[in-house]
Order: C-alpha cells, then sequence, then structure tokens
C-alpha cells in the first residue's frame, strides 16, 4: 500500500467535504441568479465564507456592510497571490528570499520588488527588513512574508514583523497557504492586512483559495467581468468546490489541536529515528508540527526519491524542477545551506491519516535506500 508523506503538496480531501462537492457539481448553482437555484448558490457561497473566516479567526463580522475583513475566493493561492502583487505595481515590494514561486517569481517581471533575507534557519532578519523599509522613500510599501514555509516548515515572527511594517508605513501580506489547518492563524491577532490561502492544503479540494483582506483597503480585480466577489473576482464562481473548501475548513478548525497533536508525534518518532549524518533543516526553530526537511550530504534527492517511489513511499524534494532541468531549492539557498547539502533534501510532510507504522516502514526504506546498516 502507498504511504503518502507529500501532504504540503496536497493532501486528500475530508470525506464529508467530498461527498458535498460531489453533490453539488452535478447541480445548477449560479449565485448571480436571482432565482431559487440561484438564491441557493449565495446561500452556499456565503455559508462557505463564514466558516472560511472563522478558521481565520476573523468571523463574526464579515458580510456585506460594516465588516471588517473581506474573504474572496480565487481559483487558487496561486492567483490570490497574483491578486495581491498585481494590486501593489507602483509600491516598494519587499518580499523574503523563502516566498513560493507565486510571490518570488514576480520579481522577474517587476523591478520594484526587494529581497529581505532570510538568516540560516529561515527565520526573516527583522533588522534588514527595518533597514529596508526605513530607507524606502515609497509613499506605498506592501511587504509579504509567509507564515510558515512549504519546504522547512520554518514559521516566521509574523507579528513582530506587522508591528516593524507598520511602524513604517507599509502594509503587510501573508502567505498562509501552508500554516492554515496546521496551527492557529488568527488574522486579526496576527494584525495582518491581506492573506492568502488555499483549501487544497487542509482537506479541500484542489483549485479553490482565496485572499482576506482588511476591509479598510480598496483593491481593484485583476479579472474583470460580471463583478463577482464584490468586483475583485469576476468569473461565475465554483459553488460545489467553494462550499467543500468551507466544510472543510470547519473540520479543520474543530479538529486543529487534534491533527497537531497526531502529526507531532510522527515528526518526533521520524526525527528520532533518523541516523546521526542526517541534517533536518531548522530543526531549532519553531515549525510545523507536520514537516521535516532532511538532507543527507552526499546523497542526491532525486535519486532517492525515485528510489522512494519504486518502494511505493511518496515524498519530495527540496529542489525545484523547471525546464527539465533540477535546480537546488531556492528556500535552502537563501539560508546559505551548502549546494551539495541543498540537493540532497527530501521533504517529508504528514497529515494526521499517517501512522506510526508507516513511520516505521519509511525508516526501513530508508536505511535500504541510503545505505545505513540496521
Ligand atoms: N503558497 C504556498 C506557500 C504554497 O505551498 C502553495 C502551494 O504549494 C501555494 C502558495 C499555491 O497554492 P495553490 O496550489 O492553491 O495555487
Amino acid at each position: 500500500m502507498m504511504i503518502y508523506f507529500d501532504h504540503n503538496a496536497s493532501t486528500m480531501m475530508h470525506p464529508k467535504a467530498l461527498s458535498l462537492m460531489q453533490e453539488l457539481s452535478g447541480q445548477i448553482l449560479n449565485p448571480s441568479s436571482i432565482h431559487t437555484s440561484g438564491r441557493r448558490a449565495k446561500n452556499l457561497l456565503e455559508n462557505a465564507r463564514l466558516q472560511v473566516a472563522n478558521l481565520l479567526g476573523i468571523g463574526g463580522k464579515v458580510g456585506a456592510g460594516g465588516s471588517d475583513y473581506i474573504v474572496t475566493f480565487t481559483a487558487s493561492g496561486t492567483e490570490a497571490n497574483n491578486l495581491i502583487m498585481s494590486n501593489f505595481r507602483d509600491a516598494d515590494i519587499f518580499i523574503s528570499a523563502i516566498e513560493h514561486l507565486s510571490i518570488i517569481g514576480q520579481a522577474k517581471y517587476f523591478p520594484n520588488i526587494k529581497f529581505i533575507k532570510v538568516d540560516h534557519n529561515g527565520i526573516v532578519d527583522l533588522q534588514d527588513l527595518k533597514k529596508q523599509l526605513e530607507a524606502s522613500g515609497a509613499s506605498k510599501k506592501l511587504v509579504s512574508i509567509m507564515f510558515a514555509n512549504n519546504e522547512t516548515g520554518a514559521i516566521q515572527p509574523l507579528k513582530e514583523i506587522a508591528d516593524i511594517v507598520h511602524y513604517y508605513g507599509g502594509l503587510l501580506h501573508s502567505d498562509c497557504v501552508q500554516a492554515v489547518g496546521k496551527i492557529e492563524v488568527n488574522l486579526r491577532d496576527l494584525n495582518v492586512d491581506f492573506s492568502t490561502i488555499s483549501a487544497h492544503k487542509f482537506g479541500g479540494p484542489v483549485g479553490a483559495g482565496a485572499l482576506i483582506y482588511s476591509a479598510k483597503h480598496h483593491l481593484l480585480p485583476a479579472i474583470i467581468g460580471g463583478g463577482q466577489e464584490r468586483g475583485l473576482r469576476s468569473g461565475t464562481e465554483n459553488v460545489a468546490a467553494i462550499a467543500a473548501f468551507g466544510l472543510a475548513a470547519e473540520i479543520a478548525q474543530g479538529e486543529l489541536g487534534e491533527r497537531q497533536r497526531a502529526v507531532k508525534k510522527l515528526q518526533a518518532l521520524l526525527e528520532q529515528s533518523l541516523p546521526e549524518s542526517a541534517i533536518i533543516a531548522c530543526k531549532s526553530e519553531n515549525r510545523l508540527p507536520n514537516t521535516s526537511l532532511v538532507m543527507m550530504p552526499g546523497f542526491d534527492a532525486q535519486t532517492a526519491l525515485i528510489a522512494f517511489d519504486l518502494r511505493q513511499v511518496a515524498v519530495s524534494s527540496g529542489a525545484a524542477c523547471s525546464s527539465g532541468k533540477v535546480a537546488p531549492s531556492h528556500v535552502l539557498g537563501a539560508m546559505g545551506v551548502a549546494e551539495n547539502d541543498a540537493k540532497s533534501a527530501i521533504r517529508v510532510s504528514f497529515s494526521h491519516y499517517n501512522t506510526e507504522e508507516e513511520v516505521g516502514i519509511f525508516i526501513n526504506h530508508f536505511r535500504e535506500i541510503y545505505h545505513l546498516e540496521s
């Protein structure tokens, strides 16, 4: 049986979210229609908006008029990240060097993007952030720093970052895609202005994401059309997927503590079972309880991945593969990890569906693949 340890890439839908999506998929549900089925679609959409808002600690005040946060549904986390960046083309934008490619990839096209350093543990250098914000003469400044890193799991001191950014007159966007459903994310407490999330990382479907932002900010659309999502994201909403997204959010909120305890146990078991020669990225840092990026210097991650795959174990590498070329991870590069070590990095990311028995089997395969004596 396949052992799936790649939940940061995508995790399975919660069975209840899946069955809701299947049930709704065959139905005509256009929330812009006035008739009964349109109104039903609208109710499903608004219910999902509240469920997502509750998960992010901003529930209760969301909705029309007087709301202080707005949840705008998009077709992915990637789209939400692009939407926020497209609103700050005339600003100075500061991003960390370990952001997801949907943020960092934009630097290729926009010269107004500057990089904030991270230290060797993958944590944003707050002095560099202050220095760069202070030096910026721009009247409009956006800082985009992810809450938790998809490769290492390192968690940033987001509240402290928000205080710094606001002190220097900037606004803060945080890609919370990997944090949501794994650790508590309370946007109100964190004082984040804009945030991105994605359903398929915590039990919802692929193809549903959201940009959540404080209602005091006015954003312009990147997709123009029928004016859906308060005009910020036109296109008829995928109600079946969004309703499943909402239900997955509600379930994740209710199960958060339980899920954290389950994956933390697996992470501890894995890390204590690995050989001494294994280096775990960001080990001493506040990290996601489900993520371990393991380096085995001298070994090639791609070869190891294939060997794991042949043994029915799904993990991923820290390396990004583009145009057929495998480049070492930009995240490890930014942390100053030697290229040779970075090329050996494999990422193990658990969910609460995994078991200690699976970790045991994985360790046995690991010993064989890396030629370790048992
Ligand atoms: N941001 C982070 C940190 C991610 O890990 C991912 C997906 O891997 C995304 C954004 C993109 O989300 P989506 O797959 O919904 O486009």
